[in-house]
């Protein structure tokens, strides 16, 4: 008959292993989740970052704008002055004179008609890709806040989830012997692994190599720790006999 209480004692410890695994996943996905939401705030902050250089280069635009029409209004008014003082001039150099300075204003004024008018496609286009920015940063923004909800929601549940697991590991402790618990506590802290490795079929359920048959045959009698002799992990293997629980 195999001794039971070591026995019991590693099926313990095995089932604190492996609260404890889940604890440390808890803790993880916990860790990660502020990183989640400040990625969905970058994507968005992205968009409007994007859309502010957008409508600033707009308003540059629609200002160059401005300035060519006043220019274009300007050049009227002296066309118009030109062509009063060509009504009133004596000579015939004088009157060619001015029709030089309206046509140099004409030329003048087709060029800046030219410009005008691809601004003003180039404008069109850009309010046409403010829209659809605007359009798509909305969007992000709800599923921005949608998801953030979610997140804070699955933060609460995992601080809830994470003490209560912790409130019951002290009930797992009492049940392990003390030096049996420090060395399990020593090997977490070096390893960050599994102390206990599952033995079944002959094989270590850590390192998934063979047990040695002395150890496997020494293993089954649980009178004292039997370490896996590649992964150094101490081995809980099945038992001879189906009626024992396992693990
Ligand atoms: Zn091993």
């Amino acid at each position: 008959m195999a001794n039971e209480h070591l026995r019991q004692q590693l099926a313990n410890l095995y089932r604190l292993q492996e609260h404890d695994r889940e604890l440390l996943s808890f803790h993880q996905r916990l860790i990660e989740i502020p990183r989640h939401i400040e990625k969905l705030e970058l994507s968005v902050t992205k968009f409007k970052t994007d859309i502010s250089t957008k409508t600033d280069e707009l308003a540059e635009i629609e200002k160059s704008l401005q300035t060519m029409n006043v220019e274009l209004e300007t050049n009227g008014e002296q066309r118009e002055k030109f062509r009063n003082e060509q009504r009133e001039v004596t000579s015939n150099e004088a009157y060619a004179a001015l029709e030089n300075q309206i046509e140099f204003l004409d030329q003048k004024d087709a060029e800046t008609e030219v410009q005008i008018l691809e601004l003003m496609e180039k404008v069109d286009l850009m309010k046409e890709e403010l829209d659809k920015l605007n359009d798509e940063v909305a969007s992000e923004d709800k599923i921005k806040s949608k998801k953030t909800a979610e997140f804070r929601e699955e933060q609460k549940v995992l601080k809830a989830d994470i003490d209560k697991r912790i409130k019951q590991r002290s009930q797992f402790l009492p049940k392990i012997d003390k030096t049996l618990g420090t060395q399990y506590q020593r090997w977490i802290e070096k390893n960050k692994g599994d102390f206990v490795a599952l033995g079944k079929n002959g094989t270590c359920g850590s390192c998934r190599l063979t047990i040695q048959p002395q150890s496997l045959k020494e293993a089954q009698k649980y009178e004292k720790l039997v370490y896996c002799s590649n992964c150094k992990r101490v081995l809980y293997v099945e038992p001879l006999t189906t009626d024992e629980p396992y693990p």
